[in-house]
């Protein structure tokens, strides 16, 4: 255990907590992820002086993206500490009451899904915020207002907030998946969530059928509540559907039986869960154990070890998506685990094949946690032959033999070959998916056998497959009904918008919310061609790496061929404008602030631009309108001191309906 050892865990979780709470596409499992955040805890003890106020122990893990306007929480949102074992429950208990004296917890299920805040205003919901940064959040108001079980009205004066968890049911996620090919699989329901709940456009919010428990009422509101159990009962009673599993219970045993009792139930539950949550159930006595930094004192989660089997590594073989990612997995004797058979386990990457080192032929320990596709945990080394070797990862692609390529900062291997077979049916198998262009009939094993049959050899060939008219119809189970079909949903995808084509493209980092983003700020296909990294750069939800991938897919010449391909057959290229109408904000710069009560940051700023205003975050001599809610601050004090239009709720609200 050593310094360096700490100071790379720190970069090392850094970058986890990046794929899992921005890309919503860990490359770990959330077992390792907290055996390695054990560790760089253990190590911050023992290094005292390496106190840093960014490590990720002090830091609730998420953050804040672009593309949704940002709301300071009025309380911190803040992560949970977790458990692992009897000993460790019993430890707690102990802690706490030490301090405490004698106390009865709340215990609940651990909801395997996204935090979220909602607002009440005088008995009416108006807002909903994720946990972002635990302190500031995205304000995701029209998706959440999408779950149908959330009540908009709840009798109650004044404000209120209430938090809970954002979920996907388990049948959901599955009907989701379906059709989709493993690499693009959503792994979990809580990677499907967060990333549903993100969509800017709440149209494929509402299309994803989440769901919602609510569990806390944060202290330090008009209400008189005295305990957790109180507030369960409270919110139930409103209208909120509240996890019916809780239990009151007095010590460290009864919880345990409890813990036992969960976790058998769980695979049958229609949502997943990943442990329980263990709550000091007085609010007089929570609020004498207090905080730390990144948790309450009163509160731990238990999490539920993986479910795990063994097995013999039977082969390691390569499969190459759209990208031309390349993915290893194991070819296991199959074994059943946590209720299905499995045959295949996921290695993730060269680099974790090498931290595992695991072998052809070893005895292996697969796992599932809650994920779709299992992986492998470790390998037992001491149960090898004698003449094992270690894995070595193909230099080549395992289709085209063409060289593999590993982009910096990136753990994966790249086939680089634009038409490597594996490479072109998946891609456009991906331009006719539902996301993208949604040409019903072309899914992914049409498309490979059109491809092994020489009449799809890239996307512009979709658009000429009439040519193949009297093949495909003699093809075993086609006919010329289906044909017809076919050719129909071809040519309806010919007037999709620019960002369902942007998308279909499959621009390395570009998924459906960027190509969105794009598709409205560039308008057209000819002028996105044009953009430079600069411009693509300032572009809020585009990074570095994103725009990099833009300019270079643009600079081949084999896409800009495809391209002009689309464009020959009348593909549209081009993005209606949003409808602006004619009003008194037209063209003027107007900058909002404060909370507003009938309307969300987002809502008033889409009201705004259908409206001609440009919106525009700071106050400068620039601006022409401030519009500010309650507790407004700085700005509006700026507008005042610069003598700048300001007006409150009802005069924007009267100027609209104008
Ligand atoms: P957490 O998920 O371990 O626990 C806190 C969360 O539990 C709360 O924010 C709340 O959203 C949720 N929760 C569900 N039911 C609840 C209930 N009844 N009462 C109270 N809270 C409830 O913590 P986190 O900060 O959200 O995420 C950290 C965890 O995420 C890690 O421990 C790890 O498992 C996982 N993670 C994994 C990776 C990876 O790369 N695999 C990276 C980062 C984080």
């Amino acid at each position: 255990m050593s310094k360096e050892r700490l100071f790379e865990l720190r970069k090392l979780i850094t970058r986890y907590n990046y794929e899992y709470h921005v890309l919503d596409a860990p490359t770990i499992s959330d077992i390792d992820y907290d055996h390695l955040y054990r560790e760089l805890e253990e190590l911050e003890a023992k290094y005292p002086e390496e106190y840093d106020a960014n490590s990720p122990t002090n830091r609730v893990g998420g953050v804040v993206l672009d593309g949704f306007v940002k709301v300071t929480h009025q309380r911190m949102m803040m992560s949970l500490g977790d458990i692992f074992s009897y000993e460790e429950v019993k430890n707690w208990c102990d802690r706490v009451e030490n301090e405490i004296g004698k106390c009865s917890y709340c215990v609940e299920c651990k909801i395997d899904g996204l935090a979220m805040s909602i607002h009440y205003h005088n008995g009416r919901f108006f807002k909903a915020v994720t946990r972002g940064d635990g302190n500031v959040g995205e304000d995701v108001t029209n998706n959440v207002r999408t779950i149908k079980s959330i009540p908009m009205e709840i009798g109650y004066d004044g404000d209120i907030e209430i938090r809970g968890e954002v979920y996907m049911p388990r049948k959901v996620l599955a009907k989701l998946n379906e059709g989709r090919k493993d690499d693009e699989k959503f792994a979990n329901c809580r990677n499907a969530a967060a990333g549903s709940i993100r969509q800017l456009d709440s149209k494929i919010a509402a299309s994803r059928n989440l769901d919602a428990f609510w569990y806390h009422i944060p202290a330090g509101q008009n209400i008189i509540i005295h305990s957790q159990s109180d507030a369960l009962k409270w919110m139930k009673d409103k209208g909120f559907k509240v996890n019916p599993l809780y239990q009151l219970l007095d010590n460290a045993d009864q919880i345990w039986e409890y813990i036992q009792n969960i976790q058998n139930m769980r695979d049958d539950l229609p949502y997943d869960i990943d442990g329980v949550v263990i709550k000091v159930n007085d609010y007089n006595l929570q609020q004498q154990l207090g905080f730390t930094s990144r948790t309450p004192r009163w509160a731990i989660a238990y999490k539920f070890p993986a479910e795990t089997a063994l097995t013999t590594c039977e082969d390691i073989f390569i499969t190459v998506g759209r990208t031309g990612k390349c993915t290893p997995n194991a070819k296991l004797k199959p074994v059943k685990l946590a209720g299905s058979v499995v045959g295949y386990a996921t290695l993730h990457n060269e680099d974790q094949i090498k931290l595992k080192d695991i072998r052809v032929n070893d005895i292996v320990e697969i796992r599932k946690a809650g994920d779709i596709i299992p992986e492998v945990i470790r390998s037992l080394a001491d149960k090898r032959n004698s003449d094992s070797k270690p894995y070595e990862f193909p230099k080549v692609c395992p289709i085209c033999h063409m060289p593999l390529h590993r982009f910096e900062d990136e753990a994966a291997h790249y086939c680089i070959n634009n038409d490597c077979p594996a490479r072109v049916s998946s891609s456009i198998a991906h331009f006719a998916s539902r996301d993208a262009m949604n040409i019903d009939g072309l899914g992914e094993k049409r498309v490979e056998k059109f491809h092994e049959m020489g009449w799809l050899n890239s996307i512009e060939d979709i658009y000429h497959l009439d040519r193949f008219e009297k093949d495909i119809v003699s093809l075993n189970k086609f006919g010329q009904k289906t044909f017809d079909n076919l050719i129909l949903a071809i040519e309806n995808s010919k007037h999709n918008t620019l960002d369902k084509l942007i998308y279909g493209l499959g621009i390395r980092q570009v998924g459906e919310k960027a190509a969105k983003v794009l598709a409205n700020r560039f308008e057209t296909m000819d002028e996105l061609m044009k953009a430079t990294k600069e411009e693509l750069e300032t572009i809020s939800d585009i990074g570095t790496i994103t725009a990099d991938a833009i300019v270079s897919y643009f600079s081949d010449e084999a896409n800009i061929k495809c391209i002009e391909g689309l464009k020959a057959v009348n593909v549209n290229m081009i993005m209606p404008k949003q409808n602006k109408h004619e009003s008194y904000f037209t063209n003027k710069k107007v900058v909002l602030t404060g909370t507003l009560n009938k309307y969300s940051r987002k809502e008033a700023s889409e009201l705004l631009e259908k409206n001609g205003a440009i919106m525009v975050s700071s106050v400068s001599k620039k601006t022409d309108i401030v519009i500010y809610g309650s507790e407004a601050g700085s700005k509006l004090d700026k507008a005042r001191s610069l003598n700048i239009q300001i007006m409150d709720e009802d005069e924007f609200e009267s100027l609209i309906e104008e």
